[in-house]
């Protein structure tokens, strides 16, 4: 008996060991790729890009889910050449996030107006056409994607969404420029750094032990309700 405890003990304490050092080695690589902008360049070459148009991900339909197909930085170049498009838009990616086996994910807006590039936006029904996909309302497809690739999506809207919002400093009006990896932005002027802002929220479930009470929107695709939730105003408590 002593020794069955013993090898359970054993296998948890593996089992337990595993998923912190992941997380601890994805965390450190992340790190890394934020501080270093060589060190990000060289990950675009292996990594996995997601494409926006206008904060919209690039979905594929698949019944009745989504997938969010990955380009690599090859295809993206291709895509970019066939749209009279130079590659230094690629600049203009924000990293999401990483696999465990340390492939680097980027995200990709290619409607949005370029800070690092003169070219404009690129038109999004022959790029849909181009990557057999549809640029869609995240809001609305979220439910339909699957746990990973949401979560992904809406780290990178709202950091691609950040940066569209902060081309510029608050203090001097100079143009702010984004590190690699799009973790921060610098005044090209006085220094000052800036970093993506979180907004606290609150998400409450009313229930009264067997129900929950749900609201829905208008806009809401069919089906879809929600618990209730509100922004934080500062110094509310
Ligand atoms: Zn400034």
């Amino acid at each position: 008996m002593s020794l069955y405890c013993g090898i359970a003990c054993r296998r948890k304490s593996f089992w337990c060991y595993r998923p912190l050092s992941t997380y601890v080695t994805k965390t450190r690589y992340l790190f890394e790729l934020k501080e270093d902008d060589d060190a990000c360049k060289k990950a675009q070459q292996t990594g996995a890009f997601y494409l926006f148009h206008n904060l919209a991900p690039l979905l594929q339909k698949s019944g009745h889910q989504y997938l969010a197909p990955q380009h690599s930085l090859l295809e993206l170049e291709r895509l970019l050449g066939k749209f009279g498009q130079d590659s230094q838009r690629i600049e203009d990616s924000v990293l999401i996030g990483c696999s465990e086996q340390q492939e680097a994910w980027f995200a990709l807006d290619l409607g949005l107006n370029s800070s690092s590039s003169i070219n404009a936006s690129l038109q999004k029904p022959e790029v849909e056409k181009e990557l057999t996909g549809s640029f869609t309302e995240l809001r609305k497809a979220l439910y339909q994607l699957n746990v990973k690739d949401a979560s992904l999506l809406s780290t990178a809207q709202a950091l691609l969404r950040w940066h569209d919002t902060h081309q510029f400093c608050s203090r001097s009006g100079q143009p702010t420029k984004k590190n690699m990896a799009g973790s921060k932005r610098v005044c090209s002027s006085n220094k000052i750094i800036y970093y993506p802002q979180m907004a606290p929220v609150v998400i409450t479930l009313v229930s009264d032990g067997t129900r929950c009470l749900l609201a829905r929107q208008s806009f809401f695709p069919k089906g879809m309700y929600s618990a209730l939730a509100g922004f934080c105003d500062i110094g509310l408590s």
